[in-house]
């Protein structure tokens, strides 16, 4: 049976980009941390499922809790960055996000001693217009990204993007995944997604995508947390962050159950020879 490469990207609940007009970055330090306790959730429920996963982690919350980044380094998952301040790349100067990617990439490194291999870059912000951030990773010593979503969004993604592992710009890319659904791409990888479909249906689709080896799902840990502060925000993105809190639980426990789940280190030793993308960025 093929794998699953499991990932979480470690920020708190006032970090994503859908309160960024509530919670600047300046403000973060005023607000709740509710980060520790929900990572510690999805610790337990790897051990108890034998499953291995990597953890995109933000340099910010790492400063704040780097026995969490050593915990989960012990307990045999793998450790990559989310970047420094969660700013969208889209928002960055290429000297800004070297100098942020690098911040984090320092942060981890002297907490775990080893060298960070993996970038997820915040909400998904690589795309055709910030394809030049893989070349600065590779300068920054990062082996692959998982930051492209092959898919249509007013925020982020790159349509026609391989959804396969490949090499592109000296870097390996490890795409999210999409399924195809009567011609149409819909993203089956995890958060939001997850949270609304039906479990039978996320399941269904995920399926769909495993023959090429490359499925990739990804989860926060603030969407583990039904408790955490309710703030008032527009009603789309109100939805975009709320939807489906109170039973991600028992959900994720169910999906956990029900595949088998490596670090995306890992699916990319055991993945074939790669090809490059045959896309124009
Ligand atoms: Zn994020």
């Amino acid at each position: 049976m093929n794998t699953i490469a499991l990932s979480f990207d470690v920020e708190d609940w006032f970090c994503v980009q859908n309160m960024k007009s509530i919670f600047p970055f300046k403000e973060w330090s005023k607000c709740e941390l509710r980060v520790y306790e929900n990572t510690k959730y999805i610790l337990w429920c790897l051990k108890k499922h034998n499953a291995k996963a990597t953890f995109f982690i933000l340099g910010w919350i790492a400063e704040r809790f780097p026995e969490l980044v050593s915990e989960i380094a012990v307990e045999g998952h793998e450790i990559a960055t989310h970047g420094y301040s969660h700013t969208s790349i889209l928002q960055m100067t290429k000297q800004e996000f070297q100098k942020d990617t690098e911040k984090s990439i320092t942060i981890l490194n002297n907490i775990i001693q080893q060298p960070i291999n993996g970038f997820r870059a915040p909400s998904f912000s690589i795309t055709k217009d910030t394809i030049w951030a893989l070349d600065i990773l590779r300068n920054l010593g990062i082996q692959y990204d998982s930051s492209i979503f092959p898919i249509n969004h007013p925020d982020y993604g790159i349509a026609d993007f391989p959804q396969r592992i490949h090499r592109i710009n000296g870097v390996i890319e490890v795409p999210l995944t999409s399924a195809t659904l009567s011609g149409f791409k819909i993203p089956v990888s995890g958060g939001g997604y997850f949270r609304l479909y039906p479990y039978w249906f996320f399941k269904a689709m995920l399926q769909t995508t495993m023959s090429n080896n490359a499925t990739v799902a990804y989860f926060h840990p603030w969407e583990f947390d039904p408790y955490q502060p309710r703030i008032d925000l527009p009603i789309l993105k109100s939805f975009r962050h709320y939807v489906g809190l109170g039973r991600n639980r028992n959900k994720f426990e169910k999906f956990l159950g029900d595949f088998d789940f490596v670090t995306i280190d890992e699916k990319i030793k055991h993945h074939g020879p790669f090809t490059r993308a045959a896309v124009a960025c």
